[in-house]
């Protein structure tokens, strides 16, 4: 698979499209999703110009958690979130709809939570 960088997060990495920021390291940008599934819904991508996990090189893996670990962190304490999904799409036919990688970061309360 061959990265395409005219995607909607390689132009929010570039400073071409505006985003929501909450966090950015060297190797990693954080950001409100624009359509959440819930309130805090965040993404955090890498700047490595990767499309699906399998593509990025593990060094940069590390360091991509770590941020990961830090929004989540955030979420609990600001947000006051009792759990948080972590979501992961890789491919069209998994649901990915930008071809940039990212982790979905979606809050979530025992009160939300569906019983069959
Ligand atoms: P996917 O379906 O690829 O896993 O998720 C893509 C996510 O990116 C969706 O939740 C969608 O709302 C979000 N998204 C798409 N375009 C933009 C954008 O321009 N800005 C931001 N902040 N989020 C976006």
């Amino acid at each position: 698979m061959s990265y395409q960088d005219n995607n909607v997060f390689a132009k929010i990495l570039r400073g071409e499209l505006p985003c929501f920021k909450i966090y950015e390291d060297e190797h990693s940008l954080a950001f409100m999703d624009i359509m959440p599934q819930a309130d805090g819904h965040a993404l955090v991508i890498p700047k490595y110009p990767a499309e699906t996990l399998a593509e990025l090189p593990l060094d940069y893996a590390a360091p991509l958690l770590a941020t990961v670990q830090k929004v989540m962190a955030a979420q609990k304490s600001l947000l006051k979130v009792e759990g948080i999904v972590l979501m992961q799409l890789n491919g069209t036919a998994a649901g990915q709809t930008v071809p940039h990688l990212h982790f979905h970061l979606i809050p979530t309360h025992l009160s939300e939570l569906k019983r069959h």
